[in-house]
């Protein structure tokens, strides 16, 4: 069964999925595993962060990254950027870092500035330190079966679902949500491991009748509270990936954070259910420190700890 610390819902039956308990289990596991390869091969995994701009929500999770990065005894390098900076020295930066060999994994901090085309960024990181997992050669390998690095908060939602489900063969999943750094990356794990998979969006017809089909529904939609309770089927287990701030002038609600299904009702039908904050939130950065191991071992060629 599983180690996630779980408790039953105030409101209903169901499990509460501890993403909060669970990611800091992982960044445990993370940490001992750097430990022995800094032991045994004397190399010390790197994570190089970079920042354009001065976006406030950018800043605190960059700062929260460099923090669970050293936590987890791997080295950090931050790069911070003015707003003002041209794609010339972004690109002439991602290349330095694609060439340091002390450099495992490069993350550049999206939204990027409009002068700056995003894609063209993504598409000069080394596909072998693209930790964030959005370059299209690792979406393609992960669409086909081979070894990649995954988008890290899908690759958390899976990680949450092995752990409260084990084997998810043959059930039903039906993914709420189509981008390319949550949705898609999603469908594709799930359908990696075998469930049979539903990927709706804004113009799927009957979107409560297909929720309502899944023995797994995962929301990635970005609407507070959309999904609601009779939308779900009774014992099915629910990862919530929304994060959305309610306007402080909303009655009761003082500017708290919500996900995109309506919590109290859904956790009355169903089986197990991730709250927002506390889900899958906290696992995006432990299966950012994830996958920068896994990078660090792959350049290296040594075998990948297994992680859970
Ligand atoms: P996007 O805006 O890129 O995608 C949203 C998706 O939802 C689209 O595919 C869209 O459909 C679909 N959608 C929008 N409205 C509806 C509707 N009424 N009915 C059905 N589907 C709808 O968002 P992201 O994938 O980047 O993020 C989704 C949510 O997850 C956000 O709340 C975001 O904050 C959160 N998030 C959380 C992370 C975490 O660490 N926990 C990390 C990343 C995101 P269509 O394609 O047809 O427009």
């Amino acid at each position: 069964m599983s180690e996630t610390t779980t408790a039953q819902a105030a409101t209903g039956g169901a499990r509460i999925i501890d993403g909060k308990g669970f990611a800091a289990a992982l960044r445990g596991r993370i940490g001992e595993a750097v430990a022995r390869l800094k032991a045994e091969h004397g190399m010390t995994p790197g994570l190089a962060v970079v920042l354009v701009g001065e976006d406030p929500a950018s800043q605190v999770y960059v700062r929260s990254k460099g923090k669970q990065t050293l936590e987890a005894g791997m080295a950090s390098f931050e790069h911070r950027l003015e707003a003002s900076t041209s794609q010339e020295t972004l690109l002439k930066l991602v290349a330095e870092l694609n060439a340091d060999p002390a450099v495992h994994g490069i993350l550049v901090q999206l939204p990027l500035p409009g002068q700056i085309d995003s894609a063209a960024v993504l598409a000069a990181i080394d596909p072998a330190k693209d930790v964030d997992g959005f370059h299209v050669i690792n979406a393609g390998r992960l669409a086909t079966g081979q070894p990649a690095l995954v988008p890290c908060t899908p690759l958390g939602c899976l990680l949450l679902l092995r752990d409260t489900l084990g084997d998810l063969t043959g059930l039903e999943a039906v993914v709420v949500g189509r981008s390319n750094i949550v949705g898609k990356p999603m469908a594709q794990l799930l359908l990696g491991e075998s469930c049979t998979v539903t990927v709706a969006h804004s113009r799927t017809r009957d979107l409560p009748g297909v929720c309502r089909r899944a023995d797994i529904l995962v929301a990635a939609v970005g609407r507070p509270e959309m999904v609601r309770g009779d939308w779900i089927r009774p014992g099915a287990t629910v990862i919530d990936v929304g994060i959305n701030r309610l306007p402080p002038e909303q009655e009761g609600a003082k500017g708290r954070l919500v996900g995109d299904v309506a919590f109290a009702e859904a956790a009355e039908v169903a089986g197990a259910i991730t709250p927002v904050p506390g889900g899958v939130g906290p696992m995006t950065i432990a299966c950012l420190l994830a996958n920068t191991l896994t990078a660090a071992c792959r350049a290296r060629g040594l075998p990948e700890p297994a992680l859970i």
